[in-house]
């Protein structure tokens, strides 16, 4: 595969990044976190598109499925308030661009995925990429990954139609969860929980949104 960042992929990623920053709703680490990563590498082809790649737009990629775009990726770790060697479970490991920023910021990511074809190509990536820390499963994310919890943060990259109870139960205390939750019109509110204690749980909304669906079982 072939890893070239050019100068210009670099130029059009700078740029990308400083009409987030514009925005004034994103966290400086994330950003420059996302600065630092060539999310044209993630795309198969990736050459023929990294014009388009560099526009703040979703891909569709294996399995039918999407890398999200890059302000979703931006307002979703931004919500997480990621600290260095947070403990992290990630539901949707699809492309792991959303993975890689995580691992850039400094914490340690667990991610999981539930459709073969992605499962099998991008831990592989990721490791060519020099994210060799970051640990993926193939699996059902609605299960979580009881093996490693407690977890300080959860994200789900997908429409989930609930609130997990078993990932709320491998949250620490004072830990963070944010989600997409389908709404009625068949669009996602980001939601952000926090757990205070075992019973109480802290629900905010930051704004409509568009994924592909969370979905249950393993796809061969
Ligand atoms: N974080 C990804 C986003 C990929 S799109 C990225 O940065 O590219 C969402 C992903 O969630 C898809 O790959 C889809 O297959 C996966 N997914 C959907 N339901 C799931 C489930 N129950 N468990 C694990 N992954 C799931």
């Amino acid at each position: 595969m072939n890893l070239a960042d050019t100068y210009r992929q670099k130029g059009l990623r700078k740029k990308l990044i400083q009409s987030l920053r514009e925005k004034g709703k994103f966290n400086e680490q994330v950003l420059q976190a996302m600065e630092r990563i060539p999310r044209h590498l993630f795309l198969p082809n990736s050459s023929a598109f990294d014009t388009l790649m560099y526009e703040d737009r979703a891909f569709r990629i294996a399995g039918g499925q999407t890398i999200s775009h890059p302000s979703t990726v931006a307002c979703q770790t931004t919500l997480l308030e990621i600290q260095a060697n947070d403990k992290i479970l990630e539901i949707g490991t699809g492309s792991g661009y959303q993975a890689a920023v995580l691992s850039e910021m400094g914490a340690r990511v667990y991610s999981i995925e539930r459709q073969k074809v992605l499962f099998d190509t991008t831990p592989g990536l990721l490791k060519q990429l020099g994210y060799t820390k970051i640990k993926t499963f193939f699996g059902d994310g609605f299960a979580g990954v009881a093996a490693f919890a407690p977890y300080d943060k959860i994200l789900i990259t997908c429409a989930s139609p609930e609130i997990p109870e078993s990932l709320v139960k491998q949250l620490k205390i004072g830990g963070y969860f944010v989600l997409p939750l389908t709404n009625e019109d068949d669009n996602q509110t980001m939601i952000r929980i926090i757990k205070k204690s075992e019973t109480e749980l802290i629900k905010e909304e930051f704004g409509t949104f568009s994924f592909v669906p969370m979905l249950k079982g393993k796809s061969y």
